[in-house]
């Protein structure tokens, strides 16, 4: 069986189209699957629709959230759920083309892969400060963490029972999926496409978000700002020395006013480095509170 794990937030425009287009795709490939729509705590009529869709077919189970816990809880739910012998994931808005989804079946099934995943190789239709951002974090994230993480990666993926296992023997609450799916291994086959607009609706991610999301997924997987945090003190350091030894070799008035200004730098660099510490903190905090990744208003009964 395959099991199709769908994220869901305010997506009342969408499921519908999802719907018709995936049914119509999956009976052409496999003969046995179920769709598991995860309601992440939508503010819209997204839970009707899918009530309304489980209504004519069994083969649809749900999750509804009691708020909004982000989409790396609403993955989470649906692996946490799935049945499947094969598991899919990928989004509602059809930017994840369906069409791919028999081949990346038959990567898995019978290539001897273990995983298949998607990367887009176009970015059309995005601002391009978003695009140009997004290029530096997976440039860090593979030259500066080393993983294996391409620029354009979705969380589209099909993988076998045993990856979905690993993915899901990580309980760590800062979630990253993306870096998540290359850091456990295995064998993977990426599929390729051009970017692919939203069929309806509005993007759920705000450009703050995107960035603290994309800084969660830096904290979660390396320790490197810490080390950055080293190499400014020692920088810094230094910096202070050679002043000193000119301000008492020299007498020179300009070099207090110098000396003054880069006081006032070094503590901006200073509370930048304490931010970090924070931030790892922060992490620790939340990790050891130990909370649910999520809170299930209801679900299906098969669920
Ligand atoms: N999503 C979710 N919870 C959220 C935000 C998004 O479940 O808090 C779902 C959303 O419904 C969609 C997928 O995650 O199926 C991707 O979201 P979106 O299309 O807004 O992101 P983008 O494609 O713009 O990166
Ligand atoms: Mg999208």
């Amino acid at each position: 069986m395959l099991s199709v794990v769908v994220p869901c937030y305010n997506e009342e425009e969408t499921v519908n189209i999802f719907y018709e287009k995936i049914t119509k795709v999956l009976p052409t490939f496999c003969e046995k699957y179920e769709l598991i729509f995860i309601d992440d705590g939508s503010k819209d009529s997204t839970i009707d629709k899918i009530k309304h869709l489980r209504e004519n077919d069994n083969r649809i189970k749900f999750i509804s959230f009691s708020r909004n816990f982000g989409k790396e809880s609403a993955i989470l739910a649906g692996f946490e759920k799935a049945k499947g012998d094969y598991i899919a994931l990928l989004d509602v808005d059809l930017q994840d083309p369906i069409e791919l989804l028999p081949e990346m079946y038959k990567a898995v099934k019978f290539e001897n892969y273990d995983m298949a995943g998607a990367r887009r190789t176009s970015r059309d239709g995005e601002p391009p400060i978003r695009s140009w951002c997004a290029g530096l974090f997976y440039l860090f994230m593979q030259k500066g963490l080393k993983i294996d993480l391409k620029n354009g990666a979705r969380d589209y993926h099909l993988m076998k029972r045993d990856v979905l296992n690993s993915i899901l023997s990580l309980r760590e609450k800062t979630r990253f999926s993306k870096a998540l799916f290359p850091w456990i291994g295995y064998k993977t086959k990426v599929f390729e496409f051009k970017n692919i607009e939203r069929v309806a609706g509005d993007t759920k991610w705000s450009f703050t978000q995107l960035l603290l999301y994309a800084l969660d997924g830096i904290f979660a997987f390396s320790d490197i700002p810490l080390l950055f945090m080293s190499f400014c003190g020692v920088v810094f350091f230094l910096i202070a020395l050679i002043i000193a030894c000119c301000l008492l070799i020299t007498q020179d008035i300009s070099w207090k006013i110098l000396t003054s200004a880069l006081v006032i730098m070094f503590l901006g660099v200073q509370m930048l480095c304490f931010s970090v510490l924070a931030q790892y903190i922060a992490k620790i905090y939340n990790e050891t509170k130990n909370r649910p990744h999520y809170l299930v208003r209801e679900q299906s009964e098969d669920c």
